[in-house]
Order: C-alpha cells, then structure tokens, then sequence
C-alpha cells in the first residue's frame, strides 16, 4: 500500500470543487448529545461515541455524572406533561448519563441521523437506536433536534462547567484506574473506540472529562516521576 499526501492548496481543489461550490460550505454547529442510563450501564457509552467521532463530528465537551433532577426536567419540558413523563424521568435518573458536545459541519442533523427515530423498533438499522435497543422506554441516547435546541442543552447542561457530580456508581471495595487518551487519541477521533476497548472488557465507567487544554501545574503533577 502506497500513501501519498493528501492534494492541498488551491489548484488541487478546484480539481475536485467546481469553483460554484468553493463559496458556500455547511454550517460549522454544535449538538448535545447523552447517552442515557441504558447505554452506559450496559457498557455502549464507547460504541456510541465512536459512532459520532467516525462520522467526523469532533468532541468539544463532556462529563460523566448522574443527570441533575432540574435541570432534566427544563430539558425534557416538551413532554412534561406527557404520561409516560414520570417513567423517563425514572430511567432517567436510574444510573450516571455521558453527556457530550460535538461540533462539525450539520453537526445537530448529523446526530440525529445517527440516532435513528425515537422508537427503536422504527429505527434503521444502522444507526444507534436502530442496532441496540427494543423499545422507546429504554431509547439509548438523546440528540438535539435543532440548532436551537443544541444552543440551550448545551447550555443547560453545561453551565456548571465540565465538574461532574459524584456518578453514585462507585463500589468502594472494587479497584479503581485512570485511563487517560491523549491528545493524538482525541484529534484523531478515537476516544470512543479506546473507550469501547475497556468496557469491552467489563470494566465500569465511573467518570470521565473532557480538557480542551491541559494547564501545566497539573501536568508537572501527573509527570513529576
Ligand atoms: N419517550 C417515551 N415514550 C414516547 C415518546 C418519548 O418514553 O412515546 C421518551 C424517549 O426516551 C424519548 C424522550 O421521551 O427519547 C423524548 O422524546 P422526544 O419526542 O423528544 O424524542 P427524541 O428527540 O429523543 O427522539
Ligand atoms: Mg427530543
């Protein structure tokens, strides 16, 4: 197999775009999305963001944490006072959420089309409803469903900051370790399948952060050895 550099600069690309289409590219966005207790207690939280990252999208943010009770009830507004409301809400605070913020070009349609349709049993295979659940009670993963949409979630879920609260999913005589992907791990779009890797293994997810940019006096920490 022979690599060859990828063509750059503009005589390169006006060979592979009209010069009609070099003007106007998709709209760079932002969506939230969270794997809910379903996806992260059965291990999937890895698969599901390896989905997202294979598609393109980058990772900008994320926490591990048990879903505050306000806050999820401000996103789950629209259906508050549907009746299956007190069922999701149960699920939905049932066992820690992996709540994420990707961005990319139609980053908020993109997420939904790797969801699949509420219902699992109406998803496409394919997608990640689609290939992991059964029923719309236990659904596997919220996306945002508009740019709107994305702008508050990601607001209301974030505007703590990236401090998760304890996940209550910690068993005290169990060993713990920190698995840490670095920076190449993350440009390059692995985080989920290095995730996978160790949920693949049986290992629980207890937390988990993402830095845009590590400061150095916890970095000097880490590595005074
Ligand atoms: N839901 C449910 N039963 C229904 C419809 C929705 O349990 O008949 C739950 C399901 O978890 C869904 C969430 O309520 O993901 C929010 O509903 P929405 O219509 O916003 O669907 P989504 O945007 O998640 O596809
Ligand atoms: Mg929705």
């Amino acid at each position: 197999l022979a690599l060859i550099p990828a063509p750059t600069g503009p005589a390169a690309c006006s060979v592979v775009n009209p010069p009609t289409m070099t003007a106007v590219g998709p709209t760079v966005e932002e969506t939230f999305i969270m794997v809910k207790p379903d996806g992260v207690v059965r291990g999937l939280a890895g698969r599901i963001l390896r989905r997202f990252e294979d598609k393109g999208l980058r990772l900008v943010r994320s926490k591990f944490t048990m879903a505050d009770r306000n806050i999820l009830n401000e996103h789950y507004a629209h259906i508050a006072d549907k009746p299956f409301y007190p069922e999701v809400f149960d699920y939905m605070t049932s066992a820690p959420v992996f709540q994420m913020v990707f961005q990319g070009p139609n980053a908020v349609s993109a997420g939904r089309t790797l969801l699949g349709a509420t219902d699992p049993m109406q998803a496409e295979l394919g997608t990640v409803r689609g290939d992991f659940g059964l029923g719309v009670d236990k659904n596997l993963c919220h996306g945002s469903d508009s740019r709107e949409a994305a702008a508050k979630e990601v607001h209301l879920w974030f505007r703590d900051g990236i401090a998760a609260s304890r996940s209550g999913a910690e068993v005290p005589s169990l060993e713990r370790t920190f698995i840490m992907v670095k920076p190449d791990g993350v440009q390059r779009g692995l985080s989920g399948r290095i995730l996978s890797r160790f949920e693949d293994k049986g290992l629980r997810l207890l937390a988990s952060k993402h830095i845009e940019k590590l400061g150095r006096p916890k970095l000097d920490e880490h590595y005074a050895h």
